[in-house]
């Protein structure tokens, strides 16, 4: 075996179904009473239901999360949290909310408890991502790792099936670049298999039944797993690009991802082929073709396959070519303008990757 390094994050993690009874048993070890709640005005009502489980004992409810972490919004969130007096952050929502929360307790050190309701994986890693001025920049600091993860599969039997698979999408794709991440280990190929394969098993359950409590288990286990790969690993081509994507054109981050998914995949294929028997072996009727698999799976999740139905314009198709190649970063195959052109024209087309 190649040497490798692998380095755990510290998270105190409790994984069922109804384990958001758990919370007030989880602050009080802490020694924690004056939790602030955090959600979007989307899921005020979830929150609303955590300060009655604490029976009232909260410092405050915030309920303004915002996609992208704009700064603004966060020091409203911290004049809040500083005039109630709270003494942590307890996050309930997907990454929106989690970003917010971490936003707080880097900011204050305040204990970050984080209760995930979608499959993004934010809440197991120490990156941060903050719009100010139109622009987001992303920082990576273990201080930003929440310091408790709640999953609760209760919580996901609302998830729109829509963002379900999207969502479920998007957690493969941080496996699938951990898979072949020039810091990549055994332990956390370990992670993305098995991630890989629970998301892929439980996705197409879940749009036939959105309710199947073995199937929402099984993702948000895989979600969990492929969360683990983002905080350890570093990303590539597929990140970076829907990063410029979602940043440049505003369009939104799970479904993003889950149509540019294949063609990164594709355009990186020739130089990880142990990466692709990898994930052909844990994408149910792959043949032996990791892009086939995903293919099938996009197929039956039924979702959004090119970037001009989320609306992106054509003519941002050199506009985003530019972005993508104009700072280096690492990937396995190197990242030439012309052919990430093509892959973003296609990407955008809705054609098949290759
Ligand atoms: P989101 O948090 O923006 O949620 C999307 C919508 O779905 C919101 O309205 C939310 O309230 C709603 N929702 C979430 N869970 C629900 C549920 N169970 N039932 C009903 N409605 C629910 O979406 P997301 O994709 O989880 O997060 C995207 C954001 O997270 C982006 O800003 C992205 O950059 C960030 N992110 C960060 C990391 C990281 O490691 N820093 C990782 C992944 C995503």
């Amino acid at each position: 075996m190649d040497a490798f390094e692998y380095n755990a994050n510290p998270a105190s993690v409790v994984f069922g179904s109804g384990t958001i009874a758990k919370l007030p048993e989880v602050l009080s070890k802490l020694k924690l009473s004056r939790p602030l709640l955090l959600s979007t005005p989307h899921q005020k009502q979830q929150a609303e239901d955590v300060k009655q489980l604490l029976q009232g004992k909260v410092a405050g409810l915030f309920s303004e999360a915002t996609m992208h972490t704009p700064v603004d919004v966060t020091e409203r969130a911290l004049e809040f949290a500083k005039s109630t007096g709270a003494d942590s952050v307890v996050s309930i929502g997907g990454g929106s909310t989690i970003g917010l929360g971490k936003a707080i307790s880097i900011r204050t050190g305040l204990h970050h408890v984080a209760i995930p309701t979608t499959y993004a994986g934010s809440e197991v890693t120490p990156i941060l991502g903050e719009t100010a001025d139109g622009l987001k920049q992303t920082r990576s600091d273990p201080a930003i790792l929440p310091g408790t993860v709640i999953y609760d599969i209760n919580l996901t039997l609302t998830l729109p099936v829509a963002l379900t698979a999207t969502s479920g999408v998007n957690a493969i794709a941080h496996a699938v670049e951990a898979l072949y991440a020039q810091n990549s280990n055994p332990i956390i190929n370990m992670f993305a298999e098995k991630g890989v394969k629970a998301l892929a098993s439980a996705l197409p359950q879940l749009i036939k039944n959105p309710t199947s409590q073995s199937a929402r288990s099984s993702a948000l286990y895989g979600a969990w797993l492929c969360g683990v790969c983002l905080g350890n690993v570093g990303m590539s081509l597929h990140h970076k690009l829907c990063h410029t994507l979602g940043g440049s054109f505003n369009l939104p981050h799970a479904e993003t991802h889950t149509i540019v998914l294949p063609h990164a995949l594709a355009y990186n294929a020739p130089k990880v082929p142990g990466a692709m028997n990898a994930l052909a072996e844990a994408l149910p009727e792959s043949n032996g073709d990791a892009v086939a698999g995903l293919n099938v799976l996009l197929t039956k999740l039924k979702v959004e396959r090119g970037l001009k139905g989320l609306g992106m314009k054509e003519s941002d198709i050199d506009k985003a070519a530019d972005i993508a190649v104009s700072k280096p970063y690492w990937n396995p195959r190197d990242v030439e303008r012309a052919a990430i052109r093509e892959l973003i024209r296609r990407a955008w087309a809705g054609e098949e990757a290759r």
